[in-house]
């Protein structure tokens, strides 16, 4: 079993993919690494490249804000994406990057041991819960696997263009609030 130094010393020095080719920084992840919360994005964009932290831009910032609306803070919680470098011009990562990459998320997920895991957006549900997972249709629904409670949901990045899903998520947060709840008690 590595420990999380050890492993964040193992992406750091990551080679296995292109998209290591034309970062800035690895985006490890971060946050309470004892959290009963985990939140998975897709990948790094601009700001998080520059800055090799998850989720410091627009995105981000709707994202502290749905952390906050189930009375967490941001320093409470774990945040990590499916791929630990960033796609060139933003773009999807690709199966195989994503392939690669995995490895060292659920070396994280088993560091962790997260009651609750939120899959935020398709990448993150898709390679999470189910490849063959639809947002639209399976998003607000549970699937247990293991000890874990996985929650998909929409993508912040998707909520800032798509104002009217707002409520959708918050649904599904209050979701992931009582469910947290009902097995913590
Ligand atoms: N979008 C993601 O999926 N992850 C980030 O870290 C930032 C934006």
């Amino acid at each position: 079993m590595y420990t999380m130094d050890e492993l964040r010393k193992f992406c750091f020095k990551c080679r296995k993919c292109r998209l290591s080719e034309t970062r800035t920084n690895v985006v490890f992840g971060e946050g309470n690494e004892d959290a009963d919360i985990m939140f998975v994005g897709e990948g790094p964009g601009y700001y998080e490249d520059v800055q090799g932290r998850p989720f410091v831009g627009k995105a981000g910032q709707l994202l502290d804000k749905m952390i906050e609306a189930i009375n967490y803070k941001r320093s409470d919680v774990y945040i990590a994406n499916v791929v630990k470098c960033r796609p060139p011009e933003n773009r999807n990562p690709m199966e195989d990057e994503c392939n690669e990459c995995l490895d060292y998320l659920r070396w994280q997920v088993k560091l962790i041991n997260p009651k609750i895991i939120v899959c935020l957006g398709a990448v993150a549900a898709k390679n999470l819960i189910d490849t063959n997972l639809t947002i639209s249709k399976q998003r607000g629904i549970f699937v247990k696997k293991g000890n874990i409670y996985f929650m998909p949901t929409f993508h912040p990045s998707y909520l800032l263009r798509n104002e009217a899903a707002k409520k959708d998520a918050w649904k599904d947060l209050l979701e992931v609030k009582s469910k947290l709840s009902s097995i913590t008690q």
